[in-house]
């Protein structure tokens, strides 16, 4: 079952000449902001129904104002009275909590952006499929936690499900009408983050703010982080066999620092399909936004005789072992990838608040799974079994944390 081959996504009825109507999940993030870019330079194309966010509920308020959305929601309980009073005389319904925010994601809608970050973007984005909205992911970690529940509700719903992940909206991109099964490969490129070509010794000392600062792309904390240690690449390929329905056989990766091929295809007849753009999530962005045809975005043109050549080389798993860590748990199938998920979820949060050093994070990912290797014997069936091993291997992770201290 993939996004290609599940049985054919029911469109959306027509609305002639209406503007697309739209939420987002995780507004007030990199890719939240990004896609308002976006929507705020097409205004007539589109009406905001709800905006939702995490704790900054100024931020959230000033975008929907400026977005004119229906219903503005925040999901720590305790801002709700800030909220309200940022948005009073503006006719704006504020709401607060994470069951508001799964509500938010099942009101009437022809487009809803998942971009909440980590698990908790899992159930209303599951809420955003099982409505049947049009709904473009670029919240990975629920396909990593979830991917064979998440993928059989796109189906037995019929949803149109857009990647956002650029490697994957590139895949989507290239892949077009091609039977997945006789793919040859699928290579996944990675920009090898800021630590690309340091050794693990410099690695052990590395700290948030260095760790932070990504080459190519600017994104959020726990996407950049992983992104350092190659978690996100990882990460990726997991999201890529769940999305695609791909044969680990099929998965690959290959550095590239200019980020600017997003994948490459390669067919049994030798030939190999590419997607470039420049590093501007913009770019996919705007593809899932305008789907199935083709926006205007503000994104610098990509001058490929300026750039002069493309550089490739193969990742090295020895100082990057969050790659192989990954790969395994995709091996082991059952749940491991729900707890690599969660174990990676503490260990970022872990680094950023300097508990542990950069090299443990990928050290306690994979004591977590060896701790929790009970649990993952079959693969979740429904979303409380998946919030049931993520809380569990969070309780792991956490004990072995002060191992790793
Ligand atoms: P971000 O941290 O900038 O934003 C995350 C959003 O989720 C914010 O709106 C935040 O308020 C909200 N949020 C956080 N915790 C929440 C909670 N418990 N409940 C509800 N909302 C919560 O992250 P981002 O960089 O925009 O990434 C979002 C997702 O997209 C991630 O899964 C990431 O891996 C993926 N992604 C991001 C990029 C990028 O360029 N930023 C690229 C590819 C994929
Ligand atoms: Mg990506």
């Amino acid at each position: 079952m993939s996004v290609l081959t599940y049985p054919k996504p029911r469109e959306a009825v027509p609305r002639p000449n209406a503007p697309k109507r739209v939420t987002i999940l995780g507004a007030t993030g990199s890719i939240g902001e990004n896609t308002l870019d976006l929507i705020g330079r097409n205004q007539a194309d589109y009406e905001v129904v709800a905006l939702t966010g995490g704790k900054n509920v100024s931020r959230l308020a000033a975008l929907a104002r400026t977005h004119r959305a229906k219903r503005a929601v925040i999901a720590d309980q305790s801002c709700y009275a800030e909220l309200r009073d940022a948005l009073s005389g503006s006719g704006i319904e504020a709401a607060s909590g994470p069951d508001a925010v799964e509500e938010a994601a099942s009101l009437p809608a022809d487009w809803v952006m998942g971009a909440i970050v980590g698990i908790a973007g899992l159930k209303p984005t599951l809420e955003a499929v099982r409505q049947g909205t049009c709904t473009a992911i670029a919240n990975k970690e629920c396909l990593v936690a979830a991917g064979e529940l998440f993928m059989s509700e796109v189906a037995r719903h019929r949803t149109r499900l857009l990647p956002v992940d650029s490697e994957h909206s590139a895949v989507y991109q290239v892949l077009a009408d091609s039977d997945v099964a006789r793919i040859d490969k699928i290579y996944l490129t990675a920009s090898g983050g800021p630590f690309r070509s340091m050794s693990r010794n410099d690695m052990e000392r590395v700290t948030p703010e260095q760790a932070l600062m990504h080459p190519n792309w600017s994104m959020g904390p726990k996407v950049t982080i992983d992104s350092a240690t190659l978690m996100n690449k990882g990460l990726e390929l997991i999201e890529a066999y769940y999305l695609f329905g791909l044969r680990t056989d099929q998965l690959d990766v290959l550095i590239h620092p200019q980020s600017v091929v997003h994948c490459l295809l390669y067919h049994r007849d030798g030939s190999v399909l590419a997607q470039m753009s420049q590093p501007d999530m913009r770019t996919p962005i705007a593809y899932s936004l305008a789907w199935p045809e083709r926006m205007h975005a503000p994104v610098a043109r990509l001058d490929l005789a300026k750039l002069g050549a493309l550089y490739f080389e193969a990742p090295d798993m020895m100082r990057f072992p969050a790659l192989r860590i990954a790969l395994e748990a995709l091996a082991t199938g059952g749940s491991a990838t729900t707890v690599l998920n969660a174990a990676n979820e503490v260990a970022v949060q872990a680094f950023l608040a300097k508990r542990i050093g950069f090299l443990a994070i990928a050290a306690l990912v994979e004591a977590t799974l060896e701790a929790a290797a009970g649990l993952t014997t079959a693969a979740p069936k429904s979303v409380e079994e998946v919030l049931g091993i993520d809380q569990e291997a969070r309780g792991y992770a956490e004990t072995l944390l002060q191992r790793f201290a």
